[in-house]
């Protein structure tokens, strides 16, 4: 019988996930399936019955997506040190009767601007807007890519600072609100992992933290030119993208490290990729 994956969320008819593996397992020749599965949101425990039940069905691994990614933290028996931070999960492996936890938001993230995009964040100023999951998620690998400054700006300036409190006192790493932007200098990488592109809306960010020379990535992805993209495009700059890349990139994480194969993602990613104009 073949392996069988999925991802879990609530809602989930949007997911892109069992066509990006789908296509990973036929280009690596692995004997595998993977579906989609729509969460129980009630009872509490609901959510880890569902996963156990897939477990004893003989089911390998799943990606989480919202709203379970706490839940799936919750009942997991290991989890990595990026996933720890996090406080959240995208990705499980069920072995030897345990439950294994990552978060590979963050690696994919890096990867794609790093390495799909050429923009490698070494020895640069890189401005994160939001502190929400995806940041939390990204951070250790972000600090990891040894920006020369790393800035998280957040509404909620408190929930940036307990961020950047519970990493390891590193000088190039600040937390800030919006405000105090209006006087800081300008940025290589602006990355918007706020959620206010979901509904149209834009982050208070001041246009003067673009370098026309830099790159403007938005996580949110299939929504063309955000109003994020059309500032950071309106200031001048010539390198904008959005999560995409990210999407697929964190996928191919998740595919390595359960399948021990790493699958290529360029034209998964042209594919899946909705025009910016
Ligand atoms: P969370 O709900 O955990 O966090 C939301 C963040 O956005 C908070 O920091 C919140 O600020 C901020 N925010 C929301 N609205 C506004 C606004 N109008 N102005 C300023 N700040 C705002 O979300 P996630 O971290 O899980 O997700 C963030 C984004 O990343 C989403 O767009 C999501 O779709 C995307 N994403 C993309 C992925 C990919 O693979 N491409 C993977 C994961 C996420 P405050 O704390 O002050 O309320």
């Amino acid at each position: 019988m073949s392996d069988r994956y999925a991802v879990i969320g609530n809602p989930i008819g949007h997911t892109k996930s069992p066509l990006i593996h789908g296509l990973f397992a036929e280009e690596t020749g692995q004997d595998m399936t993977y579906g989609a599965i729509e969460g129980p949101l009630e009872p509490a425990d609901a959510f880890a019955d569902t996963v156990r039940t897939f477990i004893a069905a003989g089911g390998k691994g799943m990606n989480v997506t919202a709203p379970f990614k706490l839940q799936a933290f919750a009942m997991a028996d290991e989890r990595s040190e990026r996933a720890a931070l996090a406080g959240a999960v995208n990705a499980m492996k069920f072995e030897n009767g345990r439950i294994v936890a990552e978060n590979f938001d963050g690696v994919g993230l890096v990867r794609d601007i790093e390495i799909n995009l050429h923009q490698p964040m070494a020895g640069k100023r890189v401005l994160v807007l939001g502190a929400g999951g995806a940041v939390r998620g990204a951070l250790l690998p972000f600090i990891a890519a040894r920006p020369a400054r790393l800035v998280i700006a957040n509404r909620n300036v408190e929930k940036a600072r307990a961020l950047v409190g519970q990493v390891a006192a590193d000088a190039t790493l600040t937390a800030c609100g919006y405000a105090e932007l209006e006087s800081m200098e300008q940025f290589d990488l602006v990355v918007n992992a706020t959620s206010a592109s979901l509904t149209g809306q834009l982050p208070p960010v001041p246009p003067g933290v673009f370098s026309a020379s830099g790159t403007a990535y938005e996580l949110a992805y299939g929504k063309g030119l955000t109003p994020f993209l059309r500032l950071a495009r309106n200031a001048g700059v010539q390198g904008i993208a959005d999560g995409v890349g990210m999407l697929v990139e964190q996928a191919a994480e998740a595919f390595a490290w359960w399948r021990g194969v790493r699958p290529r993602t360029h034209a998964i990613i042209d594919r899946l990729t909705v025009p910016l104009d």
